[in-house]
């Protein structure tokens, strides 16, 4: 775990060399109230942690995070107290004696939505995916009761806004195809449209720092993608995944959408009143073919083009097959 240290040169310092999943909201809560005493949420010049830790020298935050975090172990109620097993938990996954499906859309949303587990050739992930991260209480009513039928007591939030089913026996996928079919009005069975699936943070719809609207960034790539996949299903299915893996977007420097370590990471800010952004792109592993270096500040619709140039040529979308 790792607080952001110098946001000019994006260098981090070490709070844990390792941290219990248990810990982790602990340790949210810990910065949370660290900040709240002795953050400037005034000043937006002032306000980042890094302020703080540049006030106070390394080893002294370090120390005074230790402080809060140490407090938060002693006092506060445990926000977290998941400590079953993964054996335990599988123990109680019920499979399902029903035929597996065989239309073809079955066969893409599992392509799309259903991943190795890593714990039996027999246990999978699968996503629920609802666009910008909008579920209904009713319908999470009706997920707590599939994870009854499925035996699963616990689900995962995603970082992209979206709900993993983290445990599911496969003969069991079946049920879980037909129950998002049933309700595939706010959960996307088969990723209609990108809009609303594009991991960003929640931008100044909601947070005060926020310079530029992330949905308003998310959803012009997101338009370009439909368009881009428009009639071919094929494609979409082999490649969206990847996709969405490859972009982040922040409304402002502090990158709470991860845009400083993606491959394709964008920033929203004004300049001179106008709307525009900040695309840092990263080539490690060769992710693209052409060089790539830090761009300058791109109008929005330029943006869209840009990202989407750089993942046609990528994945070579306009040689594939057109199916
Ligand atoms: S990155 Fe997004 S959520 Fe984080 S401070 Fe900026 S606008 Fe707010």
């Amino acid at each position: 775990m790792e607080a952001e240290w110098d946001v000019r040169l994006e260098i981090g310092t070490l709070l844990f060399n390792w941290l219990p999943e248990a810990d982790y909201i602990r340790c949210a809560r810990a910065m949370t109230e660290l900040y709240q005493d002795h953050g400037d949420s005034k000043n937006h010049m002032q306000t980042r942690i890094f302020t703080i830790a540049q006030q106070l020298g390394k080893e002294k935050f370090v120390q005074l995070f230790k402080k809060y975090f140490g407090s938060i172990k002693k006092t506060k109620t445990p926000l977290y107290t998941f400590n079953e097993s993964a054996e335990d938990c599988i123990a109680k996954l019920k499979s399902y004696p029903i035929p597996t499906i065989s239309e073809t859309n079955y066969n893409d949303w599992k392509k799309l939505s259903v991943s190795p587990a890593k714990v039996g050739s027999k246990i999978v992930s699968v996503l629920l995916r609802y666009p910008y991260g909008k579920l209904r209480p009713s319908l999470m009513e009706k997920i707590v009761d599939l994870t009854d039928r499925l035996g699963l007591h616990f689900v995962r939030l995603t970082q992209d806004k979206n709900l993993l089913l983290p445990l599911v026996h496969t003969s069991a996928l079946p049920e879980v195809y037909n129950f998002i079919n049933n309700e595939s009005n706010d959960i996307d069975l088969s990723l209609k449209s990108f809009s609303g699936h594009i991991h960003s943070c929640i931008g100044p719809a909601v947070c005060k720092q926020g310079v530029l609207d992330t949905t308003d960034i998310t959803t012009r790539i997101a338009l370009k993608l439909d368009a881009l996949f428009k009639d071919k299903q094929q494609q979409k299915v082999r490649f969206a995944n990847e996709v969405l893996k490859m972009i982040r977007v922040s409304g402002c420097p502090n990158s709470c959408g991860g845009h400083r370590g993606a491959s394709i990471g964008i920033q929203g800010l004004k300049n001179k009143g106008k709307p525009c952004c900040k695309l840092f792109l990263d080539d490690g592993n060769d992710k693209f073919e052409q060089p790539i270096q830090q761009d300058g500040l791109l109008g929005l619709d330029e943006m869209a083009d840009k990202v989407l140039g750089l993942l046609i040529n990528k994945f070579k979308l306009n040689e594939t097959s057109t199916k």
